[in-house]
């Protein structure tokens, strides 16, 4: 029965920190697109960034499990930080589709994420695996997508409006290095992770 089929929302990011933008973002997909459950799959330690300073995977995914605790549609997933090598999005696609053979798959991004789909590994055939929930926000248009990405791929890539929250993991961690305040951004407990391991004190 096709009511029935489980609908999977997954919610990939770097997650350095999770922030509230993430989690009004998976809230908002959830919602609209009645998705039974959304994955949050934290990237592994990219291969190609040994010269930027990444917080560890295993930070990374603690802070993320911490932070969906209290949502019983939230999970969180280690496909990503326990594969070695680079993580391509087509491959997470085909191992998800392994695991859940009767789902149906939407990748939720934000908007800056989806405009940079065809530079991704295999993007036709990404559009073809899954089906993508692209979220507003602020300092993105959507609106590019409609030009030609969008009316080539109108069929597995849907848009959500959602509340505008201007914030980034980049900005909180610019925030925490000059000892200004991240309180209402991200959860109180991943701003007392921060804070206990020292997070973000030193790039
Ligand atoms: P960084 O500044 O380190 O890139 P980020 O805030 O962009 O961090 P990511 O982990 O890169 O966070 O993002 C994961 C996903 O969440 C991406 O698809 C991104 O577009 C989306 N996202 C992040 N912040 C927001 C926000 N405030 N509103 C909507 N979508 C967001
Ligand atoms: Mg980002």
């Amino acid at each position: 029965m096709v009511e029935d089929k489980l609908t999977i929302g997954i919610m990939g990011g770097t997650f350095d920190p999770i922030h509230n933008g993430h989690l009004l973002t998976a809230e908002c997909a959830a919602y609209q697109y009645n998705l039974d459950k959304v994955i949050f799959l934290p990237s592994g330690n990219p291969p190609h960034k040994t010269e930027q300073k990444i917080t560890s995977a295993e930070n990374r995914y603690t802070m993320t499990v911490l932070a969906t605790i209290n949502n019983p549609k939230f999970r969180v997933s280690r496909l990503e930080i326990d594969r070695t090598g680079l993580s391509y999005t087509i491959d997470t696609v085909k191992e998800f589709k392994k695991i859940y053979p009767q789902a149906e798959i939407y990748f939720i991004t934000g908007a800056d994420a989806i405009l940079e789909i065809f530079t991704w590994k295999n993007p036709e055939e990404l559009l073809k695996e899954a089906n993508f929930i692209a979220a507003s926000r602020p300092g993105y248009s959507l609106s590019k997508l409609g030009q030609e990405i969008y009316a080539a791929y109108r069929n597995s890539i849907y848009t959500l409006k959602i509340p505008s929250l201007a914030i980034s993991s980049t900005d909180i961690r610019q925030r925490v290095k000059a000892g200004q305040p991240i309180k209402y951004q991200l959860p109180k407990e991943i701003e007392s992770y921060i804070n206990k391991y020292n997070l973000y004190v030193e790039e």
